[in-house]
């Protein structure tokens, strides 16, 4: 944009290209290209001779070829101009070079035969996006979900009960006798503890099964399309992982077990709530019956 009443000379639209964080290119329709700014001429792979020479578009890849560059930089791009070639007016991608680079190009066709193309490095930004949402959903300590997350993606397995009918169970896991492994090894032991519970928790859970901390030392796991009878298998099976070794942290070896309550979501259950109080119940049976052990509800 720019007050109609001034015209600028091109010099002033060089530098500002020039200037641009962004590495920005111009292309003729036959891929000719016209007009480029050193931060294309980094992150294409090309030097200002090649693209002076005017190169074709095939020659600019066996260029590439040649110095044995990472595939990473200009063969992606290519891709992207095909693709961008068959709805070349207005168009916005993000992709992953092998580089390890996340480029967003956009592409405008800026009249007939002329096709400005804008690559922006956006990997620093998208994890950092990325590791703020794993810190607002994970547990820090045993990097299992933490409760607000662990509540709303059962929620939302919920929903999908209502729509699906798929049935899914949930379990809850308390230490038994916790407070007496922090007083006898100490906080950071506890903390050990509860790293490893998750981990042997992990390596018997699938993938999209749910685990999260609700708090202290206690556990929630939800198996999607899971019956009562998968879970009590789970729940034996995480009972005998406890029970078959214990952790050993700073040559210190510490046993401990859990208790676990199981129950099998019900079209009757509205919110995760009233499916947390039943297996909350089954945990406290467990608790009452000696501990290291499941009950049901
Ligand atoms: P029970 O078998 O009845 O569950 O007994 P318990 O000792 O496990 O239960 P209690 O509720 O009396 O104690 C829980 C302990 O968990 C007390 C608290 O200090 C400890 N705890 C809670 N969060 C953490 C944590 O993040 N790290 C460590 N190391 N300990 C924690
Ligand atoms: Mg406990
Ligand atoms: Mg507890």
């Amino acid at each position: 944009m720019s007050n109609s009443d001034v015209t600028f000379p091109t010099f002033v639209y060089d530098e500002i290209i020039k200037l641009l964080p962004v590495a920005v290119s111009v292309y003729s329709k036959d891929f000719e290209l016209l007009m480029w700014n050193d931060q294309y001429l980094s992150l294409s792979g090309l030097t200002q001779e090649q693209v002076y020479k005017g190169m074709s578009l095939a020659e600019k890849i066996a260029v590439e070829n040649q110095n044995e560059l990472p595939p990473s930089t200009f063969l992606p791009i290519v891709e992207q101009v095909k693709c961008y070639w068959q709805d070349p007016l207005h168009h916005r991608r993000e992709d992953w070079f092998e580089n390890g680079r996340l480029i967003e190009t956009r592409v405008k066709r800026l009249s007939e035969d002329l096709y400005v193309f804008c690559y922006i490095d956006i990997t620093e930004s998208r994890l950092y996006e990325n590791h703020l949402q794993s810190l607002s959903e994970e547990d820090p300590l045993t990097k299992t979900l933490n409760r607000r997350s662990f509540v709303q993606q059962v929620e939302s397995l919920i929903l999908q009960h209502k729509k699906q009918h798929e049935p899914f169970a949930v379990l809850m896991l308390d230490i038994d006798y916790f407070k007496l492994v922090n007083d006898e090894y100490g906080h950071h032991v506890g903390d050990e503890v509860l790293i490893a519970l998750a981990q042997r928790c992990r390596m018997i859970l699938k993938d999209n099964d749910l685990l999260g901390r609700l708090g202290g030392e206690e556990f929630c796991i939800a198996l999607p399309n899971k019956t009562l009878t998968m879970a009590k298998e789970i729940a034996a099976n995480i009972l005998h992982s406890v029970n078959s070794a214990p952790i050993v942290t700073n040559d210190i070896e510490v046993s401990f077990t859990v208790s676990i309550g199981v129950t099998e979501y019900c079209a009757l259950d509205r919110t995760f709530e009233s499916v947390y109080q039943r297996v909350d119940k089954a945990l406290y049976a467990a608790k009452k019956a000696g501990r290291n052990c499941f009950k049901t509800l």
